[in-house]
């Protein structure tokens, strides 16, 4: 069976899960996403892609973003900088919570991947304004897929005018030194970030980048150093799927960054990037169909790293 065939099947073993899962609505240019959606590319480091479903439609990054945005900000700063920011360890707590801040010392978000962390991530871009850290961002993002990619201007909106919790965990990390600078400007740069908008195929080939140590067989470039593709990999692993990340790394051990898009990033090392969409979500916000799509993948080709 070709692997063509042998995806279209286990897109279709996992379409079914997402009748039980719900399309993320509390950013409202999210909701109208049509739940049934189930999409896969496998993008080999050395650049050959199979998918399955309607793998040209476009999708947002939302929390996806954050392992990238990661990336350019440790090449930018230097890893002693960036943790003296944020912490490295994972936390049961859901990826918006606030909780955390005020009891755990020092006061800083525990890992950057919850929101707290990606804000103070992003808040280390580089640039002399915010135009100018946008556009390195996506200059970046767009090296990573080969492609040119824009940002959803109405998803970014919408996120920016119901950013609340997002807003009060800015405000109370300025106040604790966490972080510095404007915070609406940093909401606008962050909700286009988490906007950014692409399809399974790009998002596979981003995946085959980090499973590739940084190096880009495509442009024949190292995009991200290996040290950083590392520590960013760890972070899938530890954090990536948010409290569901050691349930997942059981069941799938595949180093992965979900979006409440639906969107999810897999990256086998030395392997394969795997970019996914599928937009009904659990109740953590992960891609319910997808999850099972990783599952069965994971199963079939033994590519648990553990
Ligand atoms: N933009 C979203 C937010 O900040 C990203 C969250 C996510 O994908 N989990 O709420």
């Amino acid at each position: 069976m070709s692997s063509h065939t042998l995806l279209e099947e286990l897109v279709e073993i996992a379409r079914p899960f997402a009748s039980y899962g719900k399309v993320a609505n509390y950013i409202p240019a999210l909701s109208d996403q049509n739940p049934d959606d189930l999409a896969i590319c496998i993008y080999s480091i050395d650049n050959e892609s199979f998918y399955a479903g309607d793998h040209l439609k476009k999708f947002t990054l939302q929390s996806i973003s954050k392992v990238i945005a990661l990336a350019l900000v440790l090449m930018d700063n230097g890893e002693e900088e960036v943790f003296s920011k944020v912490g490295m360890e994972p936390t049961g707590d859901p990826f918006n919570s606030i909780a955390k801040l005020e009891t755990h010392k020092p006061s800083k978000p525990l890992n950057p991947m919850i929101n707290a962390g990606a804000l103070a991530v992003t808040n280390m871009i580089k640039g002399n304004t915010g135009m100018d850290k946008w556009e390195r961002l996506i200059e970046f993002i767009s090296h990573l897929t080969g492609e040119n990619v824009t940002y959803n201007e109405d998803v970014a909106y919408s996120e920016l005018q119901t950013a609340n919790l997002n807003r009060s965990l800015c405000y109370f990390m300025k106040q604790h030194g966490v972080i510095t600078g404007n915070v609406e400007d940093l909401l606008v740069l962050y909700t286009k970030q988490c906007a950014v908008e692409m399809n399974c195929v790009d998002l596979a080939k981003i995946g085959a980048v980090f499973a590739n140590d940084g190096w880009d067989a495509e442009s024949g470039k190292q995009l991200i150093s290996r040290d950083v593709a590392r520590i960013c990999k760890t972070f899938m692993v530890t954090c990536g799927m948010y409290n569901n990340s050691g349930e997942f790394a059981i069941k799938v051990g595949i180093p992965a960054k979900s979006g409440v898009s639906g969107g999810i990033m897999g990256s086998v090392p030395g392997r394969c990037g795997i970019g996914i969409f599928g937009p009904a979500l659990d109740e953590v916000g992960n891609s319910l169909a997808g999850v099972k799509l990783l599952e069965g993948l994971s199963a079939k080709y033994s590519w648990s790293i553990f």
